[in-house]
């Protein structure tokens, strides 16, 4: 069996407060205490410590350096955010991307990072709304997996999970439907299958972030091959994201 994930993405959102007064909240929600889910909470880094005293939840950073600790100013290096009880790290996701210019060769040296400081990786990938309209979504995402992981041996993907987050779904209220993300998903498992084996590719848990919410997650959870999710703007809620929890 594959494990269930609901992962929350908080982004550059909160004071420091906001953050201790949602993770209260949260910590009292039923469907967010069910034991065949695994809740992942990602705050602000300099939040880590706040949320991994009070969370009764497993705690991830949004982002790490590629370097490895040193004079890297504004850096945060994955020993230190293993050193702080970061159990996972965000690598790939869009805006960083997009705004930071991150692109597959980088990503690679993150995932070689946290790989080699026991950071479990949430690698997200996705097209943009270009691709999804005139282009080949399969082939687009199966490139940014293969460039920034396929150098990897089987065993570390006991270590990785796959959010595929389309760009166009993003923050903009636009969700893929069950039928489009879970086309995707199962491309990602057959292209897992190809190069590593059933075995990885049964056992790789694939989560679909992109505007999921309580309206939808139903739909998009009963999909075969949809093990979860990545939430961004419902995350901030807690009764949202508890309600996204009950479909899981
Ligand atoms: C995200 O940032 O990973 C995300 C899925 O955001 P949202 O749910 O707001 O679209």
């Amino acid at each position: 069996m594959r494990k269930k994930i609901l992962a929350g993405n908080w982004k550059m959102n909160l004071l420091h407060s906001e953050a201790e007064h949602l993770v209260n909240e949260l910590n009292q929600k039923e469907n967010l205490k069910k034991t065949s889910i695994e809740v992942i909470l990602f705050p602000s880094s300099v939040y880590l410590q706040t949320v991994k005293e009070i969370a009764n939840f497993s705690v991830g950073i949004q982002n790490i350096s590629n370097k490895s600790l040193g004079a890297y100013t504004g850096e945060v290096a994955a020993e230190q955010a293993n050193s702080m009880g970061a159990k996972y790290v965000l690598v790939g996701h869009s805006e960083r991307r997009e705004y930071f210019n991150e692109g597959d060769e980088l990503l690679k040296e993150k995932v070689d990072a946290a790989l080699r400081n026991e950071l479990k990786v949430v690698f997200c990938c996705g097209e943009p709304l270009e691709i999804r309209q005139n282009g080949d979504p399969i082939k687009f995402v199966s490139k940014q997996i293969e460039n920034s992981l396929f150098h990897l041996e089987a065993v570390a993907f006991d270590n990785i999970i796959i959010a595929y987050e389309p760009i166009w779904a993003i923050g903009t209220g636009l969700t893929a439907s069950s039928t489009q993300a879970e086309e995707i998903h199962a491309a990602i498992r057959q292209l897992f299958s190809e190069k590593f084996g059933e075995n990885v590719a049964n056992a790789i848990s694939i989560l679909y972030g992109g505007s999921c919410n309580e309206k939808n997650a139903e739909e998009l959870f009963a999909c075969p091959n949809v093990d979860g999710g990545l939430i961004g703007g419902a995350a901030l809620k807690s009764e949202s994201f508890d309600r996204i929890a009950y479909y899981l």
